[in-house]
This record gives C-alpha cells, sequence and structure tokens, in this order.
C-alpha cells in the first residue's frame, strides 16, 4: 500500500447531506492531491434505519460531485455490515487481554447509579467483578488513566483528560458491535492513515484513538471540520434547512458551483477569486487553512457561484444542460411543442438570467404554448394603467406591417407609441409583456417578440386586446 489513505464512512440513513457532501469533497481533494486512495465505506450496521436506496443515492450523488468510482482514487465501496465477524473478533482480542470486560448492569441502573453518585455516565462498577460474557452483557472498553492528546489537523492538539471518557461500550447485551469500534476496527483493516470527519465526531476521537492502540495500531492522522450553520446561527438540520444535495441538484445547481461551493465553507483558495476550478482546488486545498469556526452555508452566496457557472457555459452546453428541466411535473414537454431551434436562439438571453436551471422553463414556456398561460393578477394590473388598453390595441396594428421584424424595431415602435399616451417604455410594456408571455417577467421582451414571430406575436395581442381591460 502506497501513499495517504484517506475515507468517507457515510450511515445510509437519509438524504445525502451538504455537509456529508464537503466531507467527501475534502477527502477527496486530498487524496488526489497526495496521490493517494479515499475509500468509500458505508457505515450500514443501523438496520432499523437503513435503507439500500440511500446507498445508492450516496454513490449517485459522490458521481455527480466528481467523486466517480471508476476513477483509479476510488476504492471501495465496502460495506461495515459485512465486517460484523471482524468487529467481534476484535472485541474478543480487547476481551482477552484485559483491556475489556462484561458489565451486566442494564441501561436503568447506570443511570440510576449515575444520579446517585452525582456524576454522569458509567461508575466502572464491573471493572474488576471479573464476569464472563453472557446474555445481556454488555462488553466496555477499559479506559486507562492519565489524559489522551489528539492532534487535529483543524484545531491542533486536543486534551481529554481519560476519566471523563467513561468505560465505553463496545458490544451490546446481544454481542453486536457499537460505532465506536466497528468504524476503527474497519479503519484499521482498511488501512486507513487520515480521518477526516465532521466535527460532531471529536468528543469520540479520544476513545478512538485508545481503541487504535490497543488494537496494536499506530492512529491515524485526525481532522476534524466545522460545522455548516444556516443564517441564525443554527446548526444546519433536515428538518430546518434544506439539507440534501439531491434537492439542489433537482433545482438546477451545476455540480461544479455546488463543488466549488461547498469547499470554500471554511476554506478560500489563493488570490482574491473563490470561483476557481477544481484543478486549483485540488492543487492548493490545505487543512491547515480550514476554519475553526463554523461555517455559514450561506444560500446567496451559493446561488451567486451558480449564476456564474452558468453564465460561464459554453450556450451548447447551457442548452443541453437545461434539457431535463423542460417539463411539466415530470412530463417532458412533447416534441410537437417543444422546438429545440427555437429554444437554442433564445437561450443565451435566458443564460444571463437564470441562477438555477429550474428556473429556465418559466422563461421559455411562452414559446411552445398554444397560448400563453395568463396569470389574471398580472393582467389586471398591467392593463389597470391609464393608457394601457390603447398602447396594445394600437401596437397590435403597429406591429402587424412592422418591417423589419427585428428586436430593434419592436422597441422603437412601442416606444412611440407609449410616449404617445404618456407612458414610459417600462410601463407600456407591461401589457405586452403579459399579454404575449403570460407573466411580468421574463428574457427582454423585444428579443423574445423576434424569436416568437409576428403570426404569433400579433394572435396573442390580439386576442388579449379582445380580452379587454379588467373589471
Ligand atoms: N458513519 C459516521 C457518520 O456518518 C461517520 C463516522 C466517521 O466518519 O468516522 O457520521
Amino acid at each position: 500500500m502506497t501513499g495517504p489513505r484517506y475515507r468517507f464512512a457515510p450511515s445510509p440513513t437519509g438524504f445525502f447531506h451538504v455537509g456529508g457532501a464537503r466531507t467527501a469533497l475534502y477527502n477527496w481533494a486530498l487524496a488526489k492531491q497526495q496521490g493517494g486512495t479515499f475509500v468509500l465505506r458505508i457505515e450500514d450496521t443501523d438496520e432499523a434505519r437503513n435503507r439500500p436506496e440511500w446507498t445508492e443515492g450516496i454513490i449517485d450523488a459522490l458521481a455527480w460531485l466528481g467523486i466517480h468510482r471508476d476513477d483509479p482514487t476510488f476504492e471501495g465501496p465496502y460495506f461495515q455490515s459485512a465486517l460484523a465477524d471482524q468487529h467481534v473478533a476484535a472485541a474478543q482480542r480487547l476481551y482477552d487481554r484485559g483491556s475489556a470486560y462484561y458489565c451486566d448492569l442494564t441501561p436503568e441502573q447506570v443511570q440510576e447509579r449515575a444520579k446517585a453518585a452525582g456524576k454522569p455516565g458509567y461508575d466502572g462498577y464491573s471493572r474488576d467483578r471479573g464476569l464472563g460474557p453472557g446474555p445481556g452483557r454488555v462488553l466496555r472498553f477499559r479506559v486507562p488513566p492519565g489524559t489522551t492528546v489528539v492532534g487535529d489537523a483543524v484545531r491542533g492538539e486536543v486534551e481529554f483528560a481519560n476519566d471523563t471518557l467513561e468505560d465505553f461500550v463496545l458490544l451490546r447485551g446481544n454481542g453486536t458491535p457499537m460505532f465506536l469500534l466497528a468504524n476503527v476496527v474497519d479503519d484499521i483493516a482498511m488501512g486507513i492513515t487520515h480521518v477526516l470527519r465532521a466535527e460532531e465526531h471529536l468528543p469520540n476521537t479520544p476513545k478512538q484513538q485508545l481503541l487504535w492502540r490497543a488494537l496494536g495500531a499506530e492512529p491515524p492522522a485526525w481532522a476534524h471540520v466545522p460545522v455548516l450553520v444556516n443564517e441564525q446561527r443554527k446548526k444546519l438540520s433536515k428538518r430546518r434547512d434544506k439539507v440534501a444535495l439531491e434537492q439542489y441538484r433537482a433545482e438546477g445547481y451545476l455540480a461544479e458551483a455546488m463543488v466549488n461551493y461547498l469547499m470554500t465553507l471554511g476554506w478560500s483558495p489563493r488570490g482574491d477569486r473563490e470561483i476557481v476550478p477544481w484543478s486549483q482546488i485540488e492543487a492548493e486545498f490545505d487543512l491547515a487553512d480550514v476554519n475553526h469556526s463554523p461555517a455559514f452555508f450561506d444560500l446567496k452566496k451559493l446561488a451567486a457561484f451558480n449564476g456564474e457557472y452558468i453564465r460561464a457555459l459554453p450556450v451548447d452546453d447551457f442548452v443541453a444542460a437545461c434539457q431535463p428541466y423542460l417539463h411539466d411535473d415530470g412530463v417532458p414537454w412533447p416534441p410537437e411543442r417543444y422546438r429545440p431551434a427555437v429554444f437554442a436562439q433564445m437561450a443565451p438571453l435566458v443564460q444571463t438570467r437564470v441562477v438555477t436551471l429550474a428556473e429556465v422553463p418559466a422563461m421559455v414556456d411562452f414559446l411552445f404554448q398554444a397560448d400563453p398561460v395568463v396569470d389574471p393578477a398580472a393582467w389586471t394590473k398591467a392593463m389597470g394603467v391609464a393608457g394601457a388598453p390603447a398602447v396594445l390595441a394600437e401596437t397590435a396594428r403597429c406591429y402587424a406591417t412592422l418591417d423589419p421584424w427585428s428586436a430593434e424595431a419592436l422597441k422603437d415602435a412601442l416606444d412611440r407609441i407609449g410616449t404617445a399616451h404618456g407612458l414610459k417604455l417600462g410601463k407600456a410594456q407591461a401589457p405586452i409583456r403579459v399579454a404575449v408571455t403570460g407573466r411580468t417577467v421574463g428574457p427582454p421582451l423585444f428579443e423574445a417578440l423576434e424569436v416568437l414571430g409576428r403570426d404569433e406575436t400579433l394572435r396573442r395581442l390580439t386576442d388579449a386586446a379582445g380580452r379587454g381591460t379588467p373589471g
């Protein structure tokens, strides 16, 4: 085995979290940068909460982020559930060496004793009782006296007094391994040299470091990356915040934008730009520069990143990227309605105006509808302006013979008509836009009319004029 071995060890118990995505990317960047390996281990031992589709979701999401199974840096996935025998065997070794002992107290009894003693946690009651294995007995680790110093690449040296660690459980009363044990046994078996994970695991680390040593292995280099917080500086939670990577993907965030943004949570590339290609991130990423404080997962900033990435796409790539989003409630626009050439014509105008790809259909659907779906409130508002009905009727007449049918000529004509009715161009545009597109916002109007064509524009203006002024 050569090169450092990083690993990402998610539990498949729900949608893949943006925080997990960042942890995976940090591991990936370092494994790549150092010519090492990225091991994916699915920690699927919680049978009640694991589902195969969550595992699929993780593998799929990683691939979306650029962490591909077929990349030579990638190893796995391994499944923790398949390794239970090794965990139990390791526990047995610890017991045989006196580093672990059985205890027959129930969780309630442990609590009662803690309460009576006024000190939380397990008090070591069975340490010297010499109990052997038996039904309902848990196996506990015998925490040695002293202090444990965890060298953390982000936080420096963190010291823990061992008497605060309590003799933690390795095997449950039914003989199944606990997370702390399984996680270490697997890391040792997989030759892991660097454990980079979420900060919430820092309290586990002194216990795990003791386990590494007790199992005769040299502990890995540790790194605990700060939590992600929302605008209220609260830890991102799946109940409160949008945390599922899948949701951002569905909304049309580009993978490259997401990756770049996630990497900058707590870390910045050199120079004054944060929007940088992956090659630069991979070359420069350094845990020594990762901030200790919680990182603000700023939706506005993410959107700005995404907008910038969208604008930077070659138009053809933008058109291709939009295709999965051109649908109505999941049903793709049918070929008799959707005309790719027309979309391609509009694409550059749309590309500069959207922040996510999911915004695209609303900007172009009027081009592909038999009749625009007019928002009644918008219609009432646009036509409620004095002069608007007259502008609409006159524009329809004027556009019938306009030559050439160009954005510029369309604009000049409406500008003239509006002025004659005391309306600035912005106000004069409103009824035209709603009549033709059904909405108050969209791509630049005159370019849109040019693409839509004279016949269809006139038909819509005439229909709208016939609908008349509301109320
Ligand atoms: N399975 C653990 C989790 O998802 C990860 C543990 C680790 O990275 O060591 O939180």
